[in-house]
C-alpha cells in the first residue's frame, strides 16, 4: 500500500516531524541525500513504525499516494532549489511540495510561481518549536494557494500543537506569506530573548541575585499571566543547571558571544524596506552582533571606563518587580512592532493576514509561545484594523500602570553603565509613538538647507511643499 505522506531531509527537524506524522496515523516515506542517515533512522527511532525508508528519489516518489504530499526539511537556500530540481521531473500534475525550512519569503514567492506554472503545488510553511515541537506538536505557518492548503489540512491540523482554541496552524495566505510570518516570529523571538537577557543582567549585577535566586525569580514570573511563557520557563531551568566539570552554575561558564542564523537580520531588512519601525528587534540583532566581538570588547574594557555598579541598597523585591514591569512593557512594544510589520507586509504583498489568528497559532508549539498571546489575539479580534497594539485598551492600561517602573529601570541601567539596548529601544518606541510632535521639523529644515529637498509647513495642508534659501541675507 502506498504511503500518504513523504518527507525529505532527516536532520533534527525532519526526523522528529516524520515521527510526529506517523504517530498521528499517516504512513510516511522518508528520504535523505546521505543514505547512511536514512539507514540509521530506520534502524533506530523509526523501527517498528509505519515509516518506509527509501534510498533514491525515484523509489521515494513511487512509494507515495497521489496526489503526493512531500515535506522538504533541508537546509534553506540552494539545497531547497536542488531538491525541487531533482523532484520536479519525477512528479505528476497536482502533486505538492511543502518547504518546511526557514526559507527566505522571496525565494518561496519565486518557487510558488515556478511550480504552480507547471501544475505542481508548492507551499512554504514556517515550522517553529525546535526538536521537541517537531516531535510533539509545532506551530505551523503554511502559505501558498488556498487549494493546496486544503489538501494538506487534515495532516497539519493533526501534527500541530493543540491549544485551548484549536491546532496551532491556520492558512496564512498566498505566496511567501507563511515564511514571512515565520521570519517575523523569529524576529520577535530575538526581541524576547534580548529583553530577558537584559533583565538577567540587571538582576544579577545591580540586584546581586545568585543563579539560584534568579531561578526562583524566573520561576515565579512564569506563573504570572503576563510573563508565563516557554522562554521564561527555560530561562528558569537554565539558572539551576550546574556544570559537572567545575561545579559552578553552567550559565556562568557559557561564553557571552551569541550566534545567529539570519531570520532576525531578514526581519530587520524587510522592516527597512517597508518603512516600519522595529527598534526593539533591531536592538536585539545588534546586541548579538556586539556580543560576538568578544576579544575586541575584552580589550576595550581595559581602556574605556564607566560609572561602576552600585548594588540595590533598598528593598530587593521592589527592584525585582520593577525589572519585571520593564520587561513586560518592553515586550508589549516588541510585539507591537512585529505585528505592525506584519500588518504593513499584508497590505504591501496582498497577504490578507489575520493577525488574531497569527497570535493564536503562536500560543502553542513555538518558541515564543506564551499566555500573553491570548491578549494579542483578543485585541486583533476586537479590532482587526488596530493600527498598533499599544492602542488596545488592555495594553494601554498596562503601560500606564507600569511605565514609571520601566523608566526607573532604564535610568538605573544608564547610571550603572549596564547596556539595555532593547529596554531603552522599547521605551523610545513608546515615547516616539505617543508624541504628537517630534524634532524632525529640524531634520526637514536641514535637508532643505543642504539639498533643497523642500518641506511641508504646519500651517498649510499636507502635500504643499516649500523651499527656502536658508543662508540668504535677511
Ligand atoms: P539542517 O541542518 O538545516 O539541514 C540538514 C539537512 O539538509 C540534512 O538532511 C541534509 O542532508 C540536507 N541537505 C543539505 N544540503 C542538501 C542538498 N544540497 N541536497 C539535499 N539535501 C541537503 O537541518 P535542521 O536543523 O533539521 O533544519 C531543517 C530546516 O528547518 C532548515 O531550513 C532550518 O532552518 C529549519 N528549522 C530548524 C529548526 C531547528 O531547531 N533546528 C527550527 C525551525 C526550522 P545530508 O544528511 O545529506 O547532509
Amino acid at each position: 500500500m502506498a504511503q500518504s505522506f513523504g518527507l525529505i531531509g532527516l536532520a533534527v527537524m525532519g526526523e522528529n516531524l516524520a515521527l510526529n506524522v506517523e504517530r498521528n496515523g499517516f504512513p510516511i516515506s522518508v528520504y535523505n541525500r546521505t543514505s547512511t542517515v536514512t539507514e540509521k533512522f530506520a534502524a533506530t527511532r523509526a523501527q517498528g513504525k509505519n515509516v518506509q525508508a527509501t534510498y533514491s528519489l525515484e523509489e521515494f516518489v513511487q512509494s507515495l499516494d497521489r496526489p503526493r504530499k512531500i515535506l522538504v526539511m533541508v537546509k534553506a537556500g540552494g539545497p531547497v532549489d536542488a531538491v525541487i530540481g531533482q523532484l520536479k521531473p519525477l512528479l505528476d500534475e497536482g502533486d505538492m511540495i511543502i518547504d518546511g525550512g526557514n526559507s527566505l519569503y522571496t525565494d518561496t514567492e519565486r518557487r510558488v510561481k515556478e511550480l504552480e506554472a507547471v501544475n505542481l503545488r508548492f507551499m512554504g510553511m514556517g515550522v517553529s518549536g525546535g526538536e521537541d515541537g517537531a516531535l510533539n506538536g509545532p506551530s505551523l505557518m503554511p502559505g501558498g494557494t488556498a487549494a493546496a492548503y486544503e489538501a494538506m489540512e487534515p495532516i497539519v491540523t493533526k501534527i500541530a500543537a493543540q491549544v485551548d482554541d484549536g491546532p496551532c496552524v491556520t492558512y496564512i495566505g498566498p505566496g511567501g506569506s507563511g515564511h514571512y510570518v515565520k521570519m517575523v516570529h523569529n524576529g520577535i523571538e530575538y526581541g524576547d530573548m534580548q529583553l530577558i537577557a537584559e533583565a538577567y543582567d540587571l538582576l544579577k549585577n545591580v540586584g546581586g541575585l545568585t543563579p539560584m535566586q534568579l531561578h526562583e525569580v524566573f520561576s515565579e514570573w512564569n506563573t504570572t499571566e503576563e510573563l508565563d511563557s516557554f522562554l521564561i520557563e527555560i530561562t528558569a531551568d537554565i539558572f539551576r543547571k550546574i556544570d559537572s566539570e567545575t561545579n559552578e552554575p553552567l550559565v556562568d561558564m557559557v561564553l557571552d558571544a551569541a550566534k545567529q542564523k539570519g531570520t532576525g537580520k531578514w526581519t530587520v531588512e524587510t522592516s527597512l524596506d517597508l518603512g516600519v519601525s522595529i527598534p526593539t528587534i533591531i536592538a536585539a540583532v545588534n546586541a548579538r552582533i556586539m556580543s560576538s566581538i568578544k576579544a575586541e570588547r575584552v580589550a576595550a574594557s581595559k581602556q574605556l571606563s564607566g560609572p561602576g555598579i552600585s548594588k540595590v541598597d533598598g528593598d530587593l523585591k521592589t527592584f525585582v518587580n520593577m525589572v519585571r514591569d520593564a520587561l513586560y512593557c518592553s515586550k508589549i512594544c516588541s510585539y507591537a512592532q512585529g505585528m505592525a510589520l506584519l500588518s504593513r507586509a499584508s497590505k504591501e504583498f496582498d497577504y490578507n493576514l489575520n493577525l488574531s489568528e497569527t497570535a493564536r497559532i503562536w500560543k502553542g508549539g513555538c518558541i515564543i509561545r506564551a499566555r500573553f498571546l491570548n491578549k494579542i489575539k483578543d485585541a486583533f479580534n476586537e479590532d482587526p484594523q488596530l493600527p498598533n497594539l499599544l492602542l488596545a485598551p488592555e495594553f494601554k492600561q498596562t503601560i500606564l500602570d507600569r511605565q514609571s517602573a520601566w523608566r526607573e529601570v532604564v535610568i538605573t541601567a544608564a547610571k550603572n553603565g549596564i547596556p539595555v539596548p532593547a529596554f531603552s529601544a522599547s521605551l523610545d518606541y513608546f515615547d516616539s509613538y505617543r508624541s504628537a510632535v517630534l524634532p524632525q521639523n529640524l531634520t526637514q529644515a536641514q535637508r532643505d538647507y543642504f539639498g533643497a529637498h523642500t518641506y511641508e509647513r504646519v500651517d498649510r495642508p499636507r502635500g504643499e511643499f516649500f523651499h527656502t534659501d536658508w543662508d540668504a541675507p535677511e
